[in-house]
C-alpha cells in the first residue's frame, strides 16, 4: 500500500513535468516499476487507457539498457505457424515448423501451401555462399596520394588491425577489409564473421578499435564517421547485392508437375512465365534493384517473430527469384538472398516470446560449434522465402490472388461459414 502511494506520487510528478520519463528507471531503481509509472503517467497526460499495451510477460529489469529505453509496455503481433517444411541444408536438415508474426491475412496460409508443395517434392536444398557482417568507417585524407598510401598501409598491417579488432570479442573474426575511394575520402569496409550473433554491435565495437589504431599509427588519416554508409546497414544497396552482408543464401527445389497442379492449382510453365514477366522484366522496367515477388513478407514475419533487427528487413529481403522448366517439365525454382542478416544470440533474441519462436526452429542461443545455429536459421529463412515465393507466383499464375485476399484478408471465409 505504501509503495502504491509512493508510485502514485511519482506518477503525478511525471504528469506535472517535474520528473522526465527517462529519469524513472534511476529514481525508482526498478525498471518494472518505472515502466508502470511511465504508462500510468502517459494515460493521464493523454486521457486514454493503455490496458492492452500493459499486458506483457517481459521483465523490464532484464530488457532496459539492452533492448529499449522508456518502455511503457508491448505491442502484440499475431503469430501463425506454417509447415512442416522439408529442408536439405548443410545446417538445417529435416522438417521445420515456421513461426510467422504478421497482421497480413493470407500470408501464413500461402507460405503453408508453398511448404506443402516443396515438402511433397522432396524438400528445399539450401546453401550459404558467403558469411560476413560489414562496418565501413569513412576517413578523410589530404590527397588521393595519401588515400592510396592509407589503403596500402592497411593491406600491409592487416594482421595488426585484425588483432586490435579481435581484442574486443570472442566470436568476431576480421576476415578482410575492402577499400573504396572517392577523391580524398577512403572507406574501409571491414568484414567479420560473428558466430551466432547478427553482429552489428560486435563489429561496430571492433571497428572502432581499428579506427583508433589507424588514427594513432597513420597520422594523415582522420576517421570522420565510424559508419560511412558503405556498410550498408538498413538501406537498399547494389553493394550488398554484389558483395553480400550477413549471410548470402540460395535455396532451390524441383516441384513435380503433378504437385504444381494438385497443390498449387496451376502449371509449371505458367509459374515460369509469371516469374519472367513480373519478377524479372517488371522489376527491371521499374528500376528496382530487387527481382522477387515478396521476399519481404516472409523475412519480415520471421524477423518480427524471432527478435531480429526489424530495420534490417530492408537489405535482408533483397534478392532474386529464378524459375525454369526441367527436361521432364517439372518446375525448377530458386531464391537467392545476398544479404540476410540474422542471429540466434544478442539483440532481441533474448525477449521471452522471441526466444520461444527461435526454439520452435531449434536454433535458440549458441550453436555447437558457435555460428552453426545462425547458419541453420539463415537456411530455414531462405527455404521459407522459397515457399512464399512459389505460392504467390502460383496464385498469380492461376489468377487466385485477389480471391484469396478477399477471403483471408477481409474475414469472408469465416463469415461464409456462419
Ligand atoms: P550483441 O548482443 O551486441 O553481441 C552479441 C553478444 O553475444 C556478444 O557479447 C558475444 O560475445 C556474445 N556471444 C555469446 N555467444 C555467442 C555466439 N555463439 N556467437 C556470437 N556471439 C556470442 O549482438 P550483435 O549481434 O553484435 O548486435 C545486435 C544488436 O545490434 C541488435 O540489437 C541491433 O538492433 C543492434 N544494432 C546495432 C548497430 C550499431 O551500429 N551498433 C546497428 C544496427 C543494429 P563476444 O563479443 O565476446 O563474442
Amino acid at each position: 500500500m505504501k509503495l502504491e502511494n509512493k508510485l502514485k506520487e511519482i506518477v503525478e510528478k511525471v504528469v506535472r513535468g517535474e520528473i522526465k520519463f527517462h529519469e524513472l528507471d534511476t529514481i525508482l531503481g526498478n525498471s518494472n516499476e518505472a515502466t508502470l509509472v511511465r504508462r500510468l503517467a502517459l494515460e493521464k497526460i493523454l486521457g486514454i487507457s493503455l490496458t492492452n499495451i500493459a499486458f506483457t510477460t517481459i521483465d523490464w529489469v532484464e530488457v532496459v539498457g539492452r533492448n529499449i529505453e522508456n518502455p511503457i509496455g508491448a505491442v502484440h503481433i499475431p503469430l501463425g505457424i506454417a509447415g512442416p517444411l522439408k529442408i536439405n541444408g548443410e545446417y538445417a536438415k529435416g522438417e521445420f515448423y515456421i513461426p510467422l508474426a504478421t497482421s497480413e491475412g493470407a500470408l501464413v496460409a500461402s507460405v503453408n501451401r508453398g511448404c506443402k508443395a516443396i515438402s511433397e517434392s522432396g524438400g528445399a536444398t539450401v546453401r550459404i555462399l558467403n558469411d560476413g557482417m560489414a562496418r565501413a568507417p569513412v576517413f578523410r585524407v589530404n590527397s588521393i596520394v595519401d588515400g592510396i598510401e592509407l589503403i596500402n598501409w592497411v593491406n600491409e598491417n592487416f594482421d595488426k588491425l585484425k588483432a586490435e579488432a579481435e581484442s574486443t570479442t570472442r566470436h568476431g573474426k576480421l576476415v578482410r577489409i575492402e577499400p573504396f575511394m572517392v577523391g580524398n575520402n577512403v572507406w574501409l569496409r571491414c568484414i567479420y564473421t560473428t558466430g551466432d550473433a547478427m553482429g552489428m554491435n560486435m563489429v561496430t565495437i571492433a571497428t572502432d578499435k581499428i579506427c583508433k589504431f589507424i588514427e594513432k599509427e597513420f597520422r594523415k588519416a582522420k576517421c570522420v564517421s565510424l559508419s560511412g554508409n558503405m556498410c550498408v546497414d538498413k538501406k537498399p544497396s547494389i553493394l550488398n547485392m554484389l558483395h553480400g552482408r550477413g549471410k548470402t543464401v540460395v535455396a532451390e527445389a524441383v516441384i513435380k508437375k503433378d504437385v504444381v497442379e494438385d497443390v498449387l492449382k496451376t502449371k509449371p510453365e505458367h509459374i515460369v512465365e509469371v516469374n519472367v514477366r513480373k519478377n524479372l522484366l517488371g522489376s527491371a522496367r521499374a528500376g528496382s534493384i530487387s527481382f522477387n515477388a515478396h521476399f519481404a513478407n516472409i523475412v519480415a514475419a520471421i524477423f518480427l517473430a524471432t527478435g531480429q533487427d526489424a530495420a534490417q528487413i530492408v537489405e535482408s529481403s533483397m534478392g532474386y527469384t529464378w524459375a525454369e522448366l526441367t527436361e521432364e517439365n517439372n518446375l525448377y525454382i530458386s531464391v537467392t538472398l545476398p544479404s540476410l542478416e540474422v542471429g540466434t544470440v544478442g539483440g532481441g533474441t533474448r525477449l521471452p516470446t522471441q526466444k520461444e519462436a527461435l526454439k520452435i526452429l531449434g536454433v535458440y542461443g549458441s550453436g555447437n560449434p558457435p555460428g552453426t545455429n545462425a547458419k541453420k536459421f539463415a537456411e530455414i529463412i531462405a527455404a521459407t522465402v522459397l515457399a512464399g515465393e512459389l505460392s504467390l507466383l502460383a496464385a498469380l499464375a492461376a489468377g487466385h490472388l485477389a480471391e484469396a485476399h478477399k477471403k483471408l484478408g477481409r474475414g469472408l471465409i469465416w463469415k461464409s461459414k456462419r
